[in-house]
């Protein structure tokens, strides 16, 4: 075992969950049985299937990694072909991962880039700014290049897209100076957010980022249960050549996670992460996904259903999990939003609850809740929003509960 793996099991073993218990309870077989996690994972994830990409057509693993990720799980992802890194201007803190650095040309690292003087919903798109910020990201990553450069949360409306070409253009500097290769962007929706003037769904804004043909590929919400907008854009995306990533897939299932009876309700031989990626890789119709993972047991469930069959079993794990997360997480569709005479950011609201109670991202979600103008506390309970949900979510009650948790 050479020194580096050596000291990465040493560091892994510190904070697997297995060692943990193993060390509690002095079980020395415990700690036998988990020899090498690491390596275990890697096996049984095996090797991810790859898809084209967008117009340039890249190989892509099925699931990519992102910026921020533990650098054991990077090293595992890496070992099973993740190729991709979204996000990838958020390692300067820790520095990028070695095993990305020292073999740049075999990944591709996005750069993703927010509006300036405000947030997603107030800030503005800007040229020069946005050019300046991806040289300086250049500069802390060491990267060298950036093979993608993403608008962080997209246009507010089709209207903005047509009008302030501004992003698009530092790109094109960018690219010139060979900095940049492919533009892509994330994509929220904006209709009815009464910080967002003409604000339009993501889909609407997406179709027209299609059609304007700048665009390689694109970010969007996706998850199991009925999206029949969604469904029908990523079939005219597929359709035009436009590559599309899945985000915030995992709706709910940190909450069925800490459910037993729910979790014994799922057919023998299924686990929700396994089933979403299984879903997700072999029959929806997102060419790839992002999925969360926070430990070496996550990875290996999660990454091992990556293009393997969707059993019967599967299936039935996935409208169990449906069923659950439509009484528990918001999809995010903001068909909500105009209806609410208060203007409560609902659906900001509930991602940042999403952020807390799935993806064990407290601290984070506080944050980004107490940077609103407008809190959960603003809902005067009128029902207006209620009958706009395709989920039919009780929202007041909803924003009360995920007040009592962001209000930090
Ligand atoms: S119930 Fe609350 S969130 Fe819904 S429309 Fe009324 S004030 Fe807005
Ligand atoms: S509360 Fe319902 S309508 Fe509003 S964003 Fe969530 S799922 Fe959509």
């Amino acid at each position: 075992m050479t020194k580096k793996n050596r000291m990465m099991r040493r560091e892994f073993l510190q904070c697997s969950t297995v060692a943990v218990i193993a060390g509690l309870a002095g079980n020395s077989a415990a700690l036998s049985a988990a020899d090498n996690p690491f390596e275990e994972a890697v096996k049984k994830v095996g090797r991810l299937p790859r898809r084209k990409l967008g117009y340039s057509n890249r190989e892509i693993s099925v699931l990519i990694g992102y910026g921020g990720l533990d650098e054991q799980l990077v090293e595992a992802a890496v070992k099973c072909g993740v190729n991709y890194w979204h996000l990838s201007n958020r390692w300067p803190r820790t520095g990028v991962p070695a095993t990305i650095l020292n073999n740049r040309d075999a990944h591709y690292c996005q750069v993703t880039v927010d509006r300036v003087g405000g947030n997603h919903e107030t800030g503005r798109i800007d040229e020069e700014a946005h050019y300046r910020f991806v040289k300086e990201m250049l500069q802390q990553t060491k990267l060298g290049y950036f093979d993608d450069m993403q608008l962080h949360f997209g246009y507010h409306s089709t209207a903005e897209l047509k009008k302030e070409r501004g992003f698009i253009r530092a790109f094109e500097r960018l690219k010139k100076e060979g900095l940049v290769k492919h533009l892509c962007l994330s994509q929220h929706g904006y209709a009815g957010n009464s910080r967002v003037p003409g604000g339009e769904s993501a889909a609407e804004i997406l179709t027209a980022v299609v059609d304007d043909g700048i665009y390689e590929h694109g970010q969007l919400m996706y998850s199991y249960g009925e999206d029949a907008a969604t469904n029908s854009f990523l079939e005219y995306a597929r359709k035009k050549g436009f590559g599309t990533i899945a985000m915030k897939t995992s709706r709910g299932i940190g909450r069925m996670k800490q459910d037993p009876e729910f979790m014994k309700s799922l057919p023998a031989g299924t686990t929700p992460h396994n089933a979403l990626v299984r879903w997700l890789t072999t029959e929806s119709k997102i060419d790839l996904a992002i999925i969360r993972i926070r430990n070496i047991e996550e990875f290996a469930d999660t990454y091992s259903g990556a293009g393997r069959e969707l059993r019967a079993a599967d299936s039935r794990a996935i409208s169990l999990m449906s069923a659950r997360a439509d009484s528990t997480a918001c999809r995010l569709c903001t068909q909500c939003q105009p209806y609410c005479p208060q203007h409560v950011p609902i659906a900001e609201i509930l991602r940042f609850e999403r952020y807390a109670l799935d993806d064990g991202d407290l601290d984070e979600a506080q944050a980004l809740y107490a940077d609103l103008d407008r809190k959960a506390s603003d809902c005067v309970s009128c029902g207006s929003c209620m009958e706009h949900c395709p989920q039919q979510l009780r929202i007041p009650e909803k924003l009360k509960a995920a007040h009592r948790v962001l209000n930090a």
